[in-house]
């Protein structure tokens, strides 16, 4: 079974963002210091706590439910620690140099993969493997032909030797599913205790 680092939940609903753009406006108009705006900041922690909670519940559930579900789970291996320092900060406060909503949300994405892979370990111990990113979204799932010309989009993926056509998404799901990490020059590399079966594709939109 695969997991999607896209699929994991950002966190925010639209409402909860729109509040959010409103309260940080407010703070930057409040002096430091002042009532009104430690009113602000708190109102602010209540609404990191709410996502904080809400986060949480998602890893437990998916991790419960992947253990139990799969005998195998590969997981993309992704840089965790690049990726939260990217966007650094606090809903406060935002790292600088990151737009303000892209950072949150990729810092809340980066924080609950690191979760998810976290508990899926102790839940699932053995039975998890991280597989390379390289390349997993640039080769063809069907004929294993590797090329950047191969991702039409972020979401369309259309191999140019075969023309299979996928979902970008799906696309490299697949080939980390049958757990393969790609070299540069393409050569595949099976992972030690490969498992002989079909992998079982489940898209987690929870
Ligand atoms: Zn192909």
């Amino acid at each position: 079974m695969t997991l999607g680092h896209a699929s994991l939940p950002a966190g925010l609903t639209a409402g909860e963002q729109h509040r959010l753009d409103r309260l940080r406006r407010a703070l930057a108009r409040r002096k430091r210091g002042s009532n009104r705006r430690g009113w602000v900041k708190r109102a602010i922690a209540r609404l990191a706590a709410r996502v904080t909670d809400r986060r949480k519940d998602w890893v437990e559930k998916t991790s419960t439910s992947l253990a139990r579900g799969c005998d195998v789970i590969r997981v993309e291996a992704l840089s965790i620690r690049g990726m939260t320092r990217s966007a650094k900060g606090t809903l406060d406060q935002p790292g600088r140099g990151v737009r303000q909503k892209a950072g949150l949300n990729r810092g809340i994405l980066a924080n609950g993969w690191g979760m998810l892979v976290t508990r899926l370990d102790h839940k699932a111990p053995g039975r998890m493997e991280k597989v390379k990113a390289a390349y997993t979204s640039q080769q063809c799932s069907a004929c294993g032909y590797i090329a950047p010309e191969n991702r039409k989009s972020k979401a369309v993926f259309q191999c140019v030797a075969c023309r299979f056509v996928c979902h970008a998404d799906v696309n490299a799901a697949k080939n980390i599913a049958a757990g393969r990490a790609v070299t540069a020059r393409g050569a595949l590399q099976p992972l030690g205790g490969a498992v002989n079966r079909e992998p079982q594709l489940a898209p987690l939109t929870l």
